[in-house]
C-alpha cells in the first residue's frame, strides 16, 4: 500500500507543465485530484518516476460561459460543477451528474478533466460529455489540438491523448430551443461508480416531435459510447412512453458488455435498455 518512489513537481503555469511533461515523456504522469491515480500507485499498478501536479495552475480551473458554449477547465472539481449556478442554468445535467459521483471527499478532490482523461469504464462524466457533444482541448509538445468526445474515448482506460499531452479545457455547447436533459445511473452499492449510467439530451421541434437526441452510455462496456441506434429511432417521432420504450429496446444492440461478480454481461445489457428509457423520460419531464 506504499507507492514506489517518485519525483514530485508542482508547475505554476501551463508552459512549465508542458515542459515538464516533455522532459518526463517516458514515465512521468500528470496528477490532478489523485483519486484514481494515487490508489493505482499504492497498489503499484502504476509506478511513474515523476508526478507533475497540475493543481496549482490557475488557468486550468474554472467555469465560463460565452457565445453559447460553457468552457470548463480540466482541474475544475466535481464539487465546483455540482454547485455551479452557471451550469444549473445552462446545462443542468452537469450538476445532476456531479451530485452522484462518489462521496463528498471524492467530489472535493476529483476533477472533471482527470475523470475524462482516466476514462474509467464506470466513470460518470464520459457519458455526459458524449451526450452534450463535448470538445476536448489538448496541449502537448507539438502544440494545441481539439478532439471531439466521440473520438476521445477509445478503449478501456484509454483515450486519444498522446504521451506528453495535457487535457486543458472542455467546451460544452449549450443546446438551443426546447431541450431536456438527464443523467440516470445504477450505482454500485459499494463504490458508487456506475454499473450502468445513461445521459440523454433531447430537443423537441415546434410540433413537439424529437428534433434531435444524443445519448451517452457508460459502465456497460469497456469505454463510453453513444447509442446512435436509439437516437436514430427517436428522431422525428412524437415522444411518449411507448415510442421511448420501443427505441430504448435498441440500446446496446451492437455493444460489447463487461461482466463481473456484481453484474453479468446479460444483466448490464438489460440495465442499458432500462436506464436509457429512464434517462429519456426524465429528460422529457425536465423540459422547460
Ligand atoms: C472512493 C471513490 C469513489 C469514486 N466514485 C466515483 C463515481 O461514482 N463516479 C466517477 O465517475 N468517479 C468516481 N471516482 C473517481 C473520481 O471521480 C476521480 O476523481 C476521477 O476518476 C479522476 O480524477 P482525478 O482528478 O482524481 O484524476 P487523477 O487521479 O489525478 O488522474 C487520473 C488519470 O488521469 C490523468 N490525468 C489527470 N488529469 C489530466 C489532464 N488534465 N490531462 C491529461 N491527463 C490527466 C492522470 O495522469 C491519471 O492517469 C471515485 C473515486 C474514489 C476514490
Amino acid at each position: 500500500m506504499i507507492p514506489a518512489e517518485f519525483d514530485y513537481y508542482a508547475p505554476q503555469s501551463l508552459d512549465e507543465a508542458i515542459q515538464l511533461l516533455r522532459e518526463h515523456a517516458e514515465d512521468g504522469k500528470v496528477l490532478a485530484g489523485g483519486h484514481s491515480l494515487i490508489p493505482l500507485m499504492k497498489l503499484r499498478l502504476a509506478t511513474p518516476s515523476a508526478l507533475i501536479d497540475i493543481g496549482r495552475i490557475p488557468e486550468l480551473r474554472g467555469i465560463n460561459r460565452s457565445n453559447g458554449t460553457v468552457t470548463i477547465g480540466a482541474t475544475t472539481t466535481h464539487r465546483m460543477i455540482e454547485f455551479s449556478e452557471e451550469l444549473s442554468d445552462a446545462l443542468p445535467i452537469m450538476p445532476q451528474a456531479a451530485k452522484v459521483i462518489g462521496d463528498p471527499m471524492v467530489r472535493n478532490r476529483g476533477t472533471f478533466g482527470g475523470s475524462l482523461a482516466h476514462a474509467d469504464p464506470a466513470g460518470d462524466w464520459p457519458a455526459v460529455a458524449l451526450a452534450l457533444g463535448a470538445t476536448m482541448h489538448v496541449r502537448g509538445p507539438d502544440g494545441e489540438r481539439t478532439i471531439p468526445a466521440e473520438e476521445f474515448f477509445v478503449d478501456l482506460l484509454t483515450t486519444a491523448l498522446e504521451p506528453g499531452e495535457l487535457l486543458t479545457q472542455i467546451d460544452l455547447p449549450v443546446p438551443a430551443g426546447k431541450v431536456g436533459m438527464s443523467y440516470q445511473k445504477f450505482r454500485h452499492p459499494a463504490s458508487g461508480y456506475a454499473v450502468v449510467g445513461v445521459a440523454a439530451v433531447v430537443t423537441l421541434d415546434e410540433a413537439g416531435r424529437c428534433a434531435d437526441c444524443r445519448i451517452g452510455i457508460t459502465g456497460a462496456g469497456p469505454f463510453a459510447r453513444r447509442a446512435t441506434e436509439v437516437e436514430d429511432a427517436l428522431r422525428g417521432q412524437q415522444l411518449n412512453e411507448s415510442t421511448v420504450r420501443d427505441a430504448s429496446e435498441l440500446a446496446g444492440s451492437d455493444m460489447e458488455f463487461l461482466g463481473d461478480i456484481f453484474a453479468s454481461e446479460e444483466y448490464r445489457a438489460q440495465l442499458v435498455k432500462v436506464y436509457t428509457r429512464r434517462a429519456i423520460m426524465d429528460a422529457l419531464a425536465r423540459l422547460p
